[in-house]
């Protein structure tokens, strides 16, 4: 340094503040964000107003309110049944990005994520100051959450016409289809992020891997072309995979991408705008989707952080394909190779059954259901049982009534099911009450229904001849000596 001049000094720092001044925003710039940091501005924002995934639309409204300050709200039209849609919009920059959530109403992970998001993106004085001016200063970000807030209000996926919103990006028959398709076409987001949850049995292809998280850069024709819009979402997807694979190694699967003309996504992306689809799926031990709303919150952040530095251009397509295949071949459990009798016979069949939700207020019950059976190894179990030299046995129902069901307590409930009784009735209780016994509660006799064939109700004993050693409730599998310790979310029927 020495050796140079002053003058000739302060020409290069001119040079170099002309150069810097120069370059656009590139990944050597901001080196990617780091998963403990999107952890932290995650913890830090998280909306505590939102704690579970049946919130409503009406719980949403004063949290919109709370960030029209910082935010640009509008409200963009009401849903069939008058309910208010609303956009919010931030940032300043050229590069126009737009995320649309819950077109499906029961599909609630990412809108949870948004309101973390909106949180972060809100506040000041923290240690993402330079991150957020980044951010500001490259994107204008406009947020759609909960596109179908009538469906929502009921946690179904369809609309109040009892249309799927995705299949309606053409026709636009629902009032909430014309509103994202007018979003689209007067904003011509470069980037669009269209934010789904799929069922939680969404496994990487022919292995037992649950996929989390499944992403899409859905196509734009028939022939799955690959041009420079959807390109682009490619490499975005390439990005948050990075993330993820440090968050749930394994746990992300690649979506389908044949054509569906009537869907928004593949549409949105034949319109021109680079379209990223997120699946939310499940994550044992996470019933509510909090940790995936976490990861949701992870992924976009880091994307937006791409999209504002062109951190993805350093992405390749091919690792897009190499982001293994999803498949639906996830079951809450496999019973291995139980036997069942007909016209004295006996058979060994798998068994794969699932337990689905039932809607009741913030939370739910499942109805247990024998899927399929036979040779069940193109089904994977969240719980797997060996059930060979165990016979189906039929349950009973209890004779007694019981007054109400806080008559009965869990231990009485197994005393019952040791004794060859499924079921008890209850006469002060209806249908729908919620329960977590681990037994079967009944208005009456009538409603008891059990077997083992494909759509039954998967209720009843394996016996190995001598004596009841595993009794299935529900759907759950409750090993009669040694029960181990399961929430049973159940109701009465
Ligand atoms: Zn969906």
């Amino acid at each position: 340094m020495k050796l140079i001049k002053r003058n000739q000094f302060s020409l290069f720092l001119l040079f170099l503040v002309f150069v810097s001044g120069c370059k656009t925003a590139s990944d050597s710039d901001f080196p990617a964000l780091e998963v403990a940091q999107l952890e932290q501005a995650y913890q830090e924002n998280q909306e505590a107003a939102i704690t579970h995934r049946r919130f409503k639309h009406a719980d949403l409204q004063p949290l919109i309110q709370k960030h029209s300050e910082t935010f640009d709200v509008a409200e963009l039209g009401k849903s069939v049944e008058g309910k208010s849609i609303s956009s919010l919009d931030w940032g300043n920059g050229p590069t126009k990005v737009m995320l649309w959530s819950q077109m499906h109403g029961n599909e609630s992970t990412a809108t949870m994520a948004l309101f973390d998001l909106f949180n972060f993106l809100g506040k000041t004085g923290d240690d993402f100051e330079e991150l957020r001016t980044l951010l500001k200063e490259n994107l204008h970000l406009k947020f759609i959450p909960m596109l179908n807030p009538d469906g929502s209000d009921k946690f179904q996926r369809r609309n109040a016409l009892d249309i799927d919103l995705n299949r309606d990006a053409i026709s636009q028959i629902s009032p909430e289809a014309i509103i994202l398709k007018g979003a689209r076409d007067s904003f011509e987001p470069e980037f669009g992020f269209n934010l789904h949850d799929q069922q939680i049995y969404y496994n990487v292809v022919n292995t037992p891997q649950q996929v989390t998280i499944s992403v899409l850069a859905p196509g734009y024709n028939y022939e799955r072309d690959v041009n420079d819009v959807r390109a682009k979402a490619m490499q975005i997807i390439v990005g948050m995979d990075k993330v993820l694979q440090q968050e749930i190694p394994g746990g992300v699967g690649k979506y389908d991408d044949s054509f569906e003309p009537r869907a928004f996504g593949d549409n949105i992306q034949k319109w021109g705008t680079s379209t990223i689809l997120i699946e939310s799926g499940g994550y044992v031990g996470d019933p509510e989707k909090q940790y995936i709303r976490k990861l949701n919150f992870m992924i976009i952040l880091n994307a937006l952080h791409q999209i504002a530095t062109k951190g993805y251009e350093q992405y390749t397509t091919e690792q897009y394909f190499a982001i293994p295949d999803n498949d639906l071949q996830m079951v809450d459990l496999k019973i291995n190779e139980m036997n069942v009798e007909i016209e004295g016979k006996t058979y060994p069949v798998d068994l794969a059954i699932r337990r689905n939700e039932n809607n009741a207020g913030d939370t739910y019950s499942v109805s247990g259901s024998v899927v399929d059976l036979g040779d069940m190894q193109v089904y994977f179990g969240f719980e797997e049982k060996d059930a060979s030299g165990l016979t189906y046995q039929e349950g009973k129902v209890f004779e007694t009534t019981f007054e109400s069901v806080s008559d009965i307590s869990s231990e009485k409930a197994y005393e019952l099911l040791r004794e060859g009784y499924l079921a008890v009735k209850v006469k002060n209780a209806e249908a729908g009450d919620l329960h977590n016994l681990p037994i079967l509660l009944l208005k009456s006799s009538d409603t008891f229904s059990a077997g083992w064939k494909t759509g039954s109700r998967p209720n009843f004993y394996l016996s190995d001849g001598e004596e009841l050693k595993v009794a299935i409730v529900n759907g759950y599998w409750i090993d009669l000596a040694n029960p181990e310790e399961q929430e049973f979310k159940q109701a009465v029927y």
